[in-house]
């Protein structure tokens, strides 16, 4: 898989041979647009497939990787579209201000839902979570919160609202009214269990 992929990968840099301009789209659009800032989502992909393909988690064959310019919140996402599987990735994500770890932390997380039985962040999917970060020093997280930093400051979207921790003074922020929110003080500070106030 790796190797097809790397094949064709060199393919349509020379040649921008049309079945490979298929598979590799992503790539050819950067290379196209001269978007050299960008990381190169289909090296790093092979990469994560590589690192799989040594723990023997077998992933899905029929993967396409597409990248989101929308989405201002979701990093990623994959999708079963008949037999073949979707993987769509933040442009954010791509952006060469952003640490290669959370790139390949987003994209393992979405490999490992093509994996059998693992649409949704428990059992399986947790497991190879959990085995994948142990053995190659990641982070692969069930949801990826504003606090885990996966994004630098310049490029997250503003926080509408936020709660504060009244006792280490970590913030909190939210793009939406979410429960934490309208109820604060339902929830604890994630860092010391101090009590939350909502500050904006
Ligand atoms: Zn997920
Ligand atoms: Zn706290």
């Amino acid at each position: 898989m790796i190797a097809f992929l790397l094949r064709n990968l060199i393919r349509a840099q020379n040649s921008l041979d049309n079945t490979a301009m298929q598979l590799c789209s992503v790539v050819c659009i950067l290379y196209a647009d001269g978007e050299v800032t960008m990381h190169d989502l289909m090296k790093y992909a092979a990469e994560c497939m590589a690192e799989l393909d040594r723990l023997g988690i077998r992933y899905a064959k029929n993967l396409r990787f597409t990248v989101n310019t929308r989405a201002k919140t979701r990093l990623g996402q994959c999708k079963k579209r008949g037999d073949q599987y979707e993987i769509e990735i933040s442009h954010l994500l791509l952006d060469d201000r952003t640490p290669v770890e959370s790139l390949k932390n987003t994209l393992h997380h979405e490999l490992l839902h093509s994996c059998y039985g693992c649409m949704k962040h428990t059992g399986r999917w947790k497991a190879y979570a959990e085995r994948v970060s142990a053995a190659y020093g990641y982070h692969i997280r069930r949801v990826a919160g504003r606090e885990d930093r996966e994004l630098p400051d310049e490029l997250m979207p503003e926080a509408k609202y936020m709660v504060r921790c009244e006792s280490c003074g970590a913030e909190f922020g939210r793009t939406k009214l979410s429960a934490v929110i309208q109820h604060p003080e339902r929830y604890r500070c994630g860092k010391c269990r101090g009590q939350l106030r909502r500050v904006k």
